[in-house]
């Protein structure tokens, strides 16, 4: 197994993505000549203000917003927390949260500790392939205390979740909607325009901008408590002097994926589909995670029996492939996800299961290579694998 063409071949753009060049492009000058400080009356501040402001404007095109409902942030964490500790805020110990099995530690363990300080969580579970039952939600008691926090798509598996019913769900009960939007937006089509939600978090790293910035949608009419008090930055909801050359870049990528959404859609899907087949045909013990239609264009989640992920990460790792084994923050630990256990996978799929995610700059030949290569991989580990029998190995 060589090394193919000494590049890596990233697969693993749940994680994080490459900064598109367009978004460094715009970054720079203000990394450098335009380093005014945006709230300034000066015109250094002023010629910043203005990308800002177009920032935000590129932001709630991608998700049919209006700017003045973004609001900018540091990360997907952040905007998280601003709309669900915002709720506690609001609403005391007479808040509930209902929320689901897998979401992501940003939300999981906020509603968590909310739970520690009173609050009551309901945590409704999934299907086998990763699917939310909105009947579940709707058996449960629902009012202007509560708020429903669901991820739109999930980070490990890519699969959706129906955001339409539960935003109608909101809308009959007068419960508040947030949703973690964070590997939804720059994906598949999102629109809060034709989808009546209070809040929507989204991510700059999981778009091709950088680290370090995030929005939240925030509803027009929807009460915003913030996590901190400061300045003026954000109209007082998010202060602190503005992360300006982030912001921009942010703004870039967000115009760049509404440019790019369908085409790129449709060559990232048949690029996952094809891997998928090929890993499903050719790797003994293989099996697919997640619901094979409702999920991101983006994500295969494949599981290989008998072994484990990370043995299958360091192999790839050895020949430049970069793939992920759960989601990246659940790496260093041994168990299998917090997702595939609620999914209810057995122990010896959960364990080896491995996150394949896609971007717009995957090539038709990292595909080839990872499809050439993962058989002898598998056989490889299955081959020292304790849990294969001599039966299994001579099959
Ligand atoms: N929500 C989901 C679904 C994610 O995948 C992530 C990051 O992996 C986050 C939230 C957190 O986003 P950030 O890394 O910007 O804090």
């Amino acid at each position: 197994m060589k090394e193919s063409k000494n590049r890596m071949i990233y697969l693993d753009n749940n994680a994080t993505t490459q900064v598109a060049p367009e978004v460094i492009e715009a970054m720079l000058p203000f990394l450098g000549e335009r380093y005014g400080n945006p709230s300034s009356i000066h015109r250094f501040g002023g010629m910043v203000r203005k990308h800002i402001d177009r920032a935000r404007e590129q932001v709630a095109a991608l998700i049919g917003a209006a700017p003045s409902e973004i609001v900018f942030t540091s990360c997907g964490t952040e905007s998280d927390n601003i709309a669900i500790q915002g709720m506690r805020a609001r609403h005391g110990n007479q808040t509930r949260f209902v929320t689901s099995t897998v979401e992501h530690p940003a939300v999981r363990n906020v509603c968590r500790r909310m739970k520690e300080r009173g609050v009551e969580v309901h945590e409704v579970g999934v299907d086998g392939d990763g699917r939310l039952d909105v009947e579940q939600v709707r058996a449960l008691p629902l009012d202007e205390h509560t708020m429903l926090t669901f991820m739109w798509a999930n980070n490990e598996t890519g699969v959706l979740f129906p955001i339409e019913q539960l935003a109608a769900l909101a809308g009959e009960r007068g419960c508040s909607l947030h949703t973690d939007a964070v590997q939804a937006v720059g994906k598949i089509p999102v629109d809060v325009g034709s989808l009546p939600m209070d809040y929507l978090a989204l991510s700059g790293h999981k778009l091709h901008a950088p680290k370090g910035v995030g929005a939240l949608y925030v509803r027009t009419g929807a009460a915003l408590e913030p996590l901190m008090y400061g300045g003026h930055q954000e109209d007082g909801r998010r202060p602190g002097t503005e992360n300006v050359a982030s912001i921009v870049g942010l703004g870039v990528a967000c115009e760049v994926a509404q440019r790019a959404l369908d085409e790129e859609n449709r060559h990232v899907r048949a690029m996952r589909d094809r891997l998928e087949r090929e890993l499903l045909a050719h790797c003994a013990g293989a099996k697919r995670n997640g619901h094979p239609a409702e999920r991101l264009p983006n994500t295969a989640n494949v599981s290989f029996e008998f072994i484990e992920g990370e043995a299958i990460l360091l192999l790839l790792d050895e020949i430049g492939v970069a793939a992920s084994s759960g989601s990246a923050c659940t790496t260093g630990s041994l168990e299998p996800s917090h997702v595939m256990r609620a999914m209810d996978i057995p122990y010896t799929l959960a364990h080896s299961s491995i996150r394949f995610s896609l971007s717009r700059y995957t090539t038709d030949e990292d595909i080839d290579t990872v499809v050439r290569e993962m058989p002898t991989i598998i056989e490889r580990l299955r081959g020292i694998s304790p849990y294969v029998t001599q039966t299994e190995r001579s099959k």
